[in-house]
């Protein structure tokens, strides 16, 4: 088997640890690997090129992706995707391992539909396969088909982080802080940070909020500082909505809690720092431990036709068709903005459902 690894869509920590697990655990296997720098972009543009052992050193504690990632509109057209299978074939590659999040396993699932159309349509084997095995990569954790995506536990160890240094400076001037985390259509990041972080309040898409969530939040605000507590946090989840829909800006949170409490209140919005910097042994692990996956399960059944992605579920690896992961986490999405949060819950699958 000859094995193209790529990263694609957003970067996350501990996608370096992911292709390191491909590249190297391919070379065991006797497959010959090659990598393709940023995303689908460098397979359109032919930017592909062999790795070997120690090409992938000294990457595993770094964050972002050594390989580069983009997104691709050219890869988004069938004439683009033509490009890019004929950059494979000409260095003979039957085997692609993607990294990435939902959009980019969506392209995966995409181009191994068509891969025998674009073979026969450029002159060669109408029967050929490509073989294809997602990784989940995407900080936000909002994959159907596994508990836990690559990057997201570093993204809420810096979560975490942020509202330990925000707690002594909140402490001392007896303030409240207000943290905005990433999220768009996913809460995990918001709801656990808020669990490690000890917030008072956490605002999430996956909530169904009624017409009064304000004064509950700010009841339960009020009571933890009569209860003594010198500072509270209050996290917001970037894809939190009102009933009606409309986004939960954190600013009017913010503002809402000053002027109803009379108290001191600050906004701090993340950002980007959550993707930034070197992913956590939880990371690193994951990651490596679905990069051997994803190539044993080529090597182990190489008559197969392989379109799954791989991912670990109650601590076990384990395959889903991307078909269904990418059904799946968009149709979270759907439920979401229809206001269905019993269903996106359901169809969620990850293990902050307990
Ligand atoms: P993520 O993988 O982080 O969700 P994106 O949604 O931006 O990031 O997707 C990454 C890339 O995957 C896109 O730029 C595009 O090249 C490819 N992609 C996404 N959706 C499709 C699709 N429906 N068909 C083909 N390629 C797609």
């Amino acid at each position: 088997m000859r094995i193209a690894v790529l990263t694609s869509g957003g970067d996350a920590p501990g996608m370096n640890a992911a292709v390191r697990a491909v590249v190297r655990r391919s070379l065991v296997k006797g497959f010959s690997v090659f990598g393709v720098w940023n995303g689908y972009q460098g397979m359109v543009d032919g930017e592909i090129r062999p790795l070997g052992w120690h090409d992938v050193g000294g990457i595993i504690n770094k964050g972002g992706t050594f390989l580069g990632t983009a997104r691709s509109e050219d890869f988004k057209r069938y004439e683009g995707r033509r490009e890019a299978v004929k950059h494979l074939l000409e260095h003979g590659i039957n085997a692609l391992v993607v990294i990435g999040g939902d959009g980019s396993l969506t392209g995966a699932y995409v181009l191994a539909n068509e891969w025998a159309d674009h073979v026969r349509e450029l002159g060669g084997d109408g029967d050929s396969v490509l073989h294809v095995v997602g990784l989940p990569g995407s900080i936000d954790n909002d994959l159907y088909g596994t508990d836990m995506s690559i990057g997201a536990d570093t993204a809420l160890n810096h979560i975490v982080r942020a509202m330990d240094d925000l707690s002594s400076t909140a402490a001392s001037h007896q303030r409240t802080f207000v943290v905005e985390t990433m999220g768009r259509h996913c809460g995990y990041l918001a709801l656990m940070a808020g669990l490690a972080g000890g917030a008072s309040w956490v605002l999430i898409p996956e909530e169904e909020l009624d017409m009064r969530w304000h004064n509950k939040m700010i009841e339960a605000i009020a009571k933890a500082r009569e209860a003594g507590r010198p500072h509270q946090m209050v996290v917001v989840a970037e894809g939190a909505r009102h009933a009606d829909g409309l986004p939960i800006q954190s600013k009017e949170v913010c503002d809402l809690i000053s002027k109803r409490l009379n108290i001191n209140t600050r906004l701090t919005v993340l950002g980007h720092v959550q993707r930034g910097g070197a992913p956590t042994a939880f990371d690193r692990i994951l990651a490596t431990r679905l990069g051997v996956a994803a190539v044993d399960f080529l090597a182990e059944n190489p008559e197969a036709r392989h379109c799954h992605m791989v991912g670990l579920r109650e601590n076990r690896i384990v395959f889903t068709h991307l078909e269904e992961v990418v059904q799946k986490s968009k149709a979270v999405v759907e439920e979401l903005e229809k206001g269905n949060y019993q269903k996106a819950l359901e169809l969620r699958g990850t293990s902050f459902r307990n």
